[in-house]
């Protein structure tokens, strides 16, 4: 065998690996063009996709929109406007993004267009990126907010478009992930269309149970109790009290269904971290446990809860594609879930009260 030759790859491949690192299936480009719009102030964000999105994915805001100054900086690699340093980052980040590479990342791997006008200016811009070449600024007539549409994603990466599924299977995941923002932000009125058919919009006027009706239905919707759990004594009495020790958990919040409004999947049961949407197989096993046993085997209920706790003791700075979160004190986390679920079922005579726990 020859010794190898090793060479340092072009700077396009590389750019074009490390996309694939984040955007895996339209449902991460849809997952990121969404946290732009809310982090941008959205009161609407209307999302719009072709084939399950493989042919399209469109965004449309009203938010603070991008000076067409900016536009480039907006599609170059590591450029952010939500983040100045290192130091940010450990102050805790306010914002759903902050890494700068989710435009540049979508850019290197379809045909990219950010088109945006803000509020206060006269006309709007656009910019368009084709597998890394990035284009000029032009003007373009555009509504107030931003505007990014993809077309052709991984057209130039052929292996990764192969090991996209049925357009049926990738419009149900971005089916999940705009619903997990939606309910996630009821005072931010989202919708989504598929292949020119609306399949939910929510009001944005705040109320949860309205984003669940909007999303799952009517029957859903009746079928949902509300969640409302704090400390004993109650986070504010805590504080008031200059109990140096935050509790572990401040508040649990949200609505749940009852024990016969199931479906087959886990999928139904959403989860939140300080308002960020999240897939901690611990929160759904502890509302799963407070059901009792009520539930018929394999069937799972609908949930949608927030779960709030010190920023400081969840890692939520994991890697951008993944959606797990890691607790400081996980037990008590599971602890108060169950207990939060539990008295809400119990309070509406959903499920029978059982021995205490040993
Ligand atoms: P990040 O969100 O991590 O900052 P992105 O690549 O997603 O990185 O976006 C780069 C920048 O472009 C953002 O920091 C923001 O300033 C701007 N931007 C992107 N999308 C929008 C939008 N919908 N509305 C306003 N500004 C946006
Ligand atoms: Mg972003």
């Amino acid at each position: 065998m020859e010794p190898p030759n090793i060479e340092r790859l072009d700077e396009r491949t590389v750019q074009r690996i490390a996309a694939g690192e984040v955007v895996e299936r339209p449902a991460s480009v849809v997952k990121e063009l969404i946290e732009n719009s809310l982090d941008a102030g959205a009161s609407r964000v209307a999302v719009s996709v072709e084939a399950g999105g493989t042919e399209g994915v469109r965004v449309r805001d009203d938010g603070v929109g991008i000076p067409a100054d900016q536009l480039e900086a907006a599609v170059a690699e590591h450029a952010t406007s939500k983040i100045g340093d290192i130091e940010d980052l450990d102050r805790g980040v306010g914002t759903l993004g902050f890494r700068g590479e989710a435009l540049y990342t979508v850019g290197a791997v379809s045909r990219l267009t950010v088109r945006s006008r803000p509020p206060d200016a006269e006309a709007g811009a656009e910019i368009t990126v084709e597998g890394g070449d990035v284009g000029e600024v032009r003007p373009a007539g555009c509504p107030e907010g931003t505007t990014v549409e993809v077309t052709d994603l991984f057209y130039n990466t052929p292996a990764r478009k192969k090991f996209l599924k049925r357009t049926t299977t990738e419009f149900d995941r971005v089916n999940t992930v705009v619903t997990g923002y939606a309910l996630a932000n009821p005072d931010v009125a989202v919708s989504l269309e598929h292949d020119g058919r609306e399949t939910f919009a929510t009001e944005g006027n705040g109320d949860l149970r309205s984003a669940v009706l909007a999303v799952y239905g009517r029957e859903v919707a009746e079928a949902m109790v509300d969640v409302a759990w704090e400390p004993d004594g109650g986070v504010d009495s805590a504080h008031a009290a200059g109990d140096p020790d935050d509790p572990p958990v401040r508040r649990v919040t949200g609505l749940v269904s009852h024990p016969e409004a199931t479906r087959s999947t886990r999928e139904y049961l959403a989860t939140y971290v300080n308002d960020r949407y999240v897939t901690a197989s611990a929160l759904r096993e502890a509302a799963l446990d407070a059901y009792g046993g009520q539930l018929a085997p394999d069937r799972y209920p609908f949930a949608v809860l927030f779960v709030e706790v010190p920023p400081g003791d969840v890692d939520v700075n994991v890697h951008p594609r993944k959606l797990e979160v890691r607790f400081d004190e996980e037990p008590a986390v599971r602890a108060a879930v169950e207990e939060a679920v539990e008295s809400a079922l119990l309070d509406h005579g959903l499920i029978r009260s059982t021995a205490p726990r040993g």
